[in-house]
C-alpha cells in the first residue's frame, strides 16, 4: 500500500514538472523567436499550439536562410566570373594591341637608321612618341588590374641607388631639354652602395614622377633627391622626392589626383595628354612597399612628391662579364625566329641581321621543332601563341631531345603567371613585346654566347 502511494506520488509529481517545464521551454523558446523577431510575435501568441507554431516557423527561417545563402553563392560567383572576363578580356586586348605596336616600335627604330630628309625624321619622332604614348597606356592600365588583383610581388634583388638616379636622368634628359628644363640630382653619399629591393617597380615610381614634373614644367627645373634618413642593422630608410618649378595643383585637387582618371582640371588632358592613372599606380606601389606618397604644391610655383622606403642593404656583387664591345655584334650566331606575325617576323629579322647575326625563320611551333631537329642553332625565339602548334608545346617537344638551346618566350601576352608558366615548359627566358632593340640585343647576346663559347 504505502509502496503503491509512493509509486503514484512519483508519477503524479512528475507528470505536473514536466509539463512544466515544457511550459518554460516554450516560453523560453518563444521569448529567444521574438527577440529574434518582433513581427514573429503575432503569429506565435495568436494561435493555441504554440510549439508547433514555433515549429514551423524555424522551418520557414531555415528555408529562407538556404535561400540567401544560394543568392550570395550565387552573386559571388558572378562576382568572380565579372572579375575572371575583365581579367582575360584586359590580357586578350593588350595582346591584340602589343603585336601591331611591336612591328610599330621597330620598324620606327629601323627607320631611324636610315638617312631620313628632317622632315622625314620630324615625322618619325612624332611616330616614336606617340608609339611609346600608346605603350605606357597600355602597359599602365595592365599594371592597374594587376595591382588591384595583387598580383603583383615585389622582387628583392640588388640596387645601386646611384645607378638607378643616372638611368632616370638619363631616360627623360632629352624631353626635359625639349621644355627648357633642367634635371638636377642631389645623391646623398651616405646611402648603402646597394640595397635590396625591386628596381623595375621602384624605378616605375619614380619614371612616374618624373615624366609628370617634365610634362608639367616649362623651362624651370626639375631635382630627383635620394637621401638617407636613417640606418639600423641591415635596415636603410631611404627618402626620395622629385620636385618641379612647374604649374603646381590646387590644395583641393591635391588628394583627388591620386584618384585614377583623376586630373588636376578639365584642360589637363588636352594641354598635355595623359590618363589619370599613373599616381593612382605610383601611390598603390609606394602601397606595396609599406609606404605613402606625400605631396607639397603651390599653384604658379611648383610641387614636391616625396616618400620613404625601408630596404634591407645588400651587399656588392663582382662585376658582370661585359657581352658586347660597345657596337652590337651577333656575328657566328644563328637564331631560329619561331613567329607568324608577318610583321614582326620582318622587324626581328632585320635587328637580328643588322647585328650580322643569321636568321631563320619557323610559322609556327611544329616547322620549329623539325628546324630544330634538323639544324644547329645557337638560340631559339619562340612566339607562344601561334597556330597548329603554339610556343609552350613546341619548347616542350624540344626539350625532349635538346635540354642545352636556350629557348626564349617573345610574348605580346601580359598575363601575370606568364614568367612562371614559360619556366614550366622548360623555356630559359621570356622578353615581353613590344621590345626595344637593345633588350632583345641583350637577350639574344646573354644566351647565345653562354653556349657558343
Ligand atoms: P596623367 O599625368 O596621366 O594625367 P597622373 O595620375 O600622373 O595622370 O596625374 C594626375 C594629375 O595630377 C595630372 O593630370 C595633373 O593634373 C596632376 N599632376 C601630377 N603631377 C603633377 C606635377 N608635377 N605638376 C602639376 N600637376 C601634376
Amino acid at each position: 500500500m504505502l509502496f503503491r502511494n509512493v509509486k503514484k506520488n512519483t508519477r503524479t509529481y512528475c507528470t505536473t514538472c514536466n509539463f512544466k517545464i515544457i511550459r518554460q521551454s516554450v516560453k523560453k523558446l518563444k521569448d529567444a523567436v521574438v527577440g529574434h523577431d518582433p513581427k514573429a510575435a503575432a503569429i506565435i501568441e495568436r494561435e493555441e499550439n504554440a510549439l508547433i507554431n514555433i515549429m514551423s516557423w524555424l522551418e520557414k527561417q531555415i528555408q529562407k536562410r538556404k535561400e540567401t545563402e544560394a543568392e550570395l553563392i550565387r552573386a559571388k560567383e558572378q562576382a568572380e566570373d565579372g572579375a575572371r572576363a575583365k581579367s582575360d578580356f584586359l590580357s586578350v586586348m593588350s595582346h591584340e594591341i602589343r603585336t601591331p605596336l611591336n612591328a610599330i616600335i621597330g620598324i620606327a627604330h629601323l627607320l631611324s637608321q636610315d638617312q631620313l630628309l628632317p622632315n622625314q625624321l620630324e615625322n618619325l619622332k612624332a611616330l616614336n612618341i606617340s608609339a611609346e604614348n600608346l605603350l605606357r597606356l597600355i602597359n599602365d592600365i595592365l599594371d592597374f588590374g594587376k595591382i588591384e588583383e595583387g598580383k603583383i610581388v615585389l622582387a628583392e634583388k640588388n640596387i645601386c641607388l646611384q645607378q638607378l638616379a643616372e638611368n632616370i636622368k638619363t631616360a627623360h634628359h632629352i624631353r626635359a631639354a625639349e621644355r627648357g628644363n633642367t634635371i638636377n640630382m642631389i645623391i646623398d653619399e651616405k646611402l648603402p652602395q646597394i640595397i635590396l629591393g625591386d628596381e623595375v617597380r621602384l624605378g616605375q615610381i619614380l619614371h612616374n614622377l618624373m615624366s609628370n614634373a617634365v610634362k608639367f614644367t616649362r623651362n624651370g627645373s626639375i631635382t630627383l633627391t635620394i637621401s638617407l634618413e636613417k640606418i639600423q642593422g641591415e635596415e636603410a630608410t631611404v627618402y626620395f622626392s622629385v620636385t618641379d618649378t612647374g604649374v603646381g595643383i590646387e590644395k583641393e585637387k591635391q588628394v583627388l589626383i591620386f584618384d585614377r582618371f583623376t586630373q588636376a582640371s578639365v584642360d589637363i588632358a588636352r594641354e598635355f595628354g595623359g590618363s589619370g592613372l599613373g599616381l593612382a599606380i605610383v601611390k598603390q606601389l609606394a602601397a606595396l612597399h609599406n609606404s605613402d606618397i606625400y605631396l607639397n604644391s603651390e599653384p604658379g610655383r611648383g610641387s614636391t612628391f616625396f616618400f620613404t622606403i625601408n630596404f634591407k642593404t645588400g651587399k656588392q656583387e663582382a662585376p658582370q662579364q661585359q657581352t658586347s664591345n660597345g657596337k652590337n655584334d651577333l656575328s657566328g650566331i644563328k637564331v631560329l625566329l619561331v613567329e607568324d606575325v608577318e610583321f614582326n617576323i620582318m622587324v626581328a629579322k632585320k635587328m637580328i641581321t643588322n647585328w650580322n647575326g643569321a636568321v631563320d625563320v619557323a610559322e609556327n611551333g611544329a616547322i620549329a621543332l623539325n628546324k630544330v631537329r634538323q639544324s644547329a642553332y645557337d638560340i631559339v625565339l619562340m612566339d607562344l601563341q601561334m597556330p597548329v602548334m603554339d610556343g609552350y608545346n613546341a619548347t616542350q617537344h624540344i626539350r625532349n631531345f635538346n635540354d642545352d638551346i636556350p629557348i626564349i618566350a617573345l610574348t605580346a601576352s601580359a598575363s601575370a603567371d606568364i614568367l612562371q608558366r614559360t619556366r614550366e615548359f622548360g623555356m630559359t627566358d621570356y622578353l615581353a613585346k613590344p621590345f626595344k632593340p637593345g633588350e632583345l640585343y641583350e637577350m639574344i647576346s646573354k644566351y647565345s654566347r653562354r653556349t657558343g663559347s
